[in-house]
Order: C-alpha cells, then sequence, then structure tokens
C-alpha cells in the first residue's frame, strides 16, 4: 500500500444509504481481497459514551442533547476513533451536519477531523425524493420529517462540509452517487477508493 493513511470517512445526510453501502462495499473487498475492513461509527461512539455517562437511553435522543453535551460526546468518541483507525484499514461512518434546535453541528469539525486523518472523504449523495421515501419506508429507526426542499439543501451544505475537511487534513474529497436499486455501484467505487 503506497498509502500511509488508513481511513475513509464515510458521510451524507440521515437515508442516504451510508450504512447500506459501506456493508456492501466490505462485503466486496472480504470476498475478492480476502482483507477484513474496520468499521467505525461516530454516532454510535457517541451513542455509548453518552449511555455510559447516563445522559441519554436511546439513539436517537443524541441530537436532542443540547449542543455544548453532544461537542463535549462527539469530542470523546472522535479520540476514540482515531485510535482505532492508527492501525487497521477502516472506514469511518458519520453525518456531516446534525440538525439540532440551534442550527446545524458539524458532524467532522476541526477536532474530530485532524486527529482522524483521512486519506479520502467521500460523500454519498442520492436524489433528495428518494431519500425522503427511504426514510419513511425504514421502521428501524426514528427520522425527523423533513421536506424534499430542505433535504436538497441539507446535501448542499454537506459538500461544503467535506471540502472542508479537506482543506483542514490534506484529504481528497469523493462524491459517489448511491442510485436507487444501485447499490452495489456505490459501493464498487467506495471498495476502489478503500483499496487504493
Ligand atoms: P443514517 O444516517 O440515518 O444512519 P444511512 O445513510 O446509513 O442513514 P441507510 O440506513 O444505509 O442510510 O439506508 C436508509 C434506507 O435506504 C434503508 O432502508 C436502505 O435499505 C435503503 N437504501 C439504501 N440505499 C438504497 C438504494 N441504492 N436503493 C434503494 N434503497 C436504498
Ligand atoms: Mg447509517
Amino acid at each position: 500500500m503506497s498509502e500511509s493513511r488508513n481511513v475513509v470517512i464515510v458521510t451524507g445526510i440521515p437515508g442516504v444509504g451510508k450504512t447500506t453501502v459501506i456493508n456492501t462495499a466490505v462485503d466486496m473487498i472480504k470476498e475478492e481481497y480476502g482483507e477484513e475492513v474496520l468499521i467505525l461509527n461516530i454516532g454510535t461512539e457517541m451513542f455509548e459514551i453518552a449511555l455510559a455517562k447516563g445522559m441519554i437511553k436511546d439513539r436517537d435522543e443524541l441530537r436532542k442533547m443540547p449542543t455544548s453535551k453532544q461537542r463535549e460526546v462527539q469530542r470523546l468518541a472522535g479520540e476514540a476513533i482515531a485510535k482505532k483507525g492508527k492501525s487497521a484499514r477502516a472506514i469511518v461512518d458519520t453525518h456531516t451536519l446534525i440538525q439540532t434546535e440551534n442550527g446545524f453541528l458539524i458532524g467532522l469539525p476541526e477536532w474530530v477531523s485532524r486527529p482522524i486523518q483521512p486519506k479520502t472523504v467521500v460523500l454519498i449523495e442520492a436524489d433528495s425524493a428518494n431519500i425522503a421515501s427511504r426514510r419513511n419506508s425504514d421502521e428501524t429507526r426514528t427520522r425527523d420529517e423533513q421536506l424534499v426542499d430542505d433535504i436538497r439543501v441539507h446535501q448542499e451544505m454537506c459538500r461544503a462540509a467535506a471540502v472542508s475537511v479537506g482543506t483542514l487534513t490534506g484529504a481528497t474529497v469523493r462524491i459517489i452517487k448511491n442510485r436507487e436499486g444501485l447499490v452495489e455501484e456505490a459501493a464498487r467505487e467506495l471498495a476502489e477508493t478503500l483499496m487504493e
């Protein structure tokens, strides 16, 4: 591997298909290269930290905590992830912008991004109307309802946030489209980025 960085950050708005594309790409890599890729999730890490501290009881309560608390937990989660990503090929699954009552909380602020030193930031995008309908049909999660127009603006802001991480860390930024019914296509691109 000519690249000394191990981590690819995969981001995008809720319901765009990050977790689905990541799981498919990791299966492809295991099958084709016989390699295991570590999947790290900033939200899961934050949830476990907040749960252990007795701050919340379920995952969807995370984004409703006061922003100062979210930031505190986010910092701890970022540190834990940076440590785990030092020794193995890893994907970090995270939100770019988290809608709070006090504006967007940035998922990858400087003090989370810099310690992780990603080689690439992959931004998963999909058609805004498809995202709205995917969110409504996924019964395993309690997602906030949003209008298609809001989803479009949210996706545009995610591009700016992804580029900011590139500016801070030197990571490349790659946009991958997750087309309806074509998860494998998006996963193939992610697998290539990871194995580059
Ligand atoms: P969150 O940020 O909330 O964790 P996510 O970005 O990880 O969301 P997923 O949970 O992977 O999104 O996907 C959301 C829903 O969309 C799931 O029900 C999934 O099966 C479906 N989905 C994902 N990609 C596609 C696709 N290309 N075509 C059709 N359905 C899809
Ligand atoms: Mg997910």
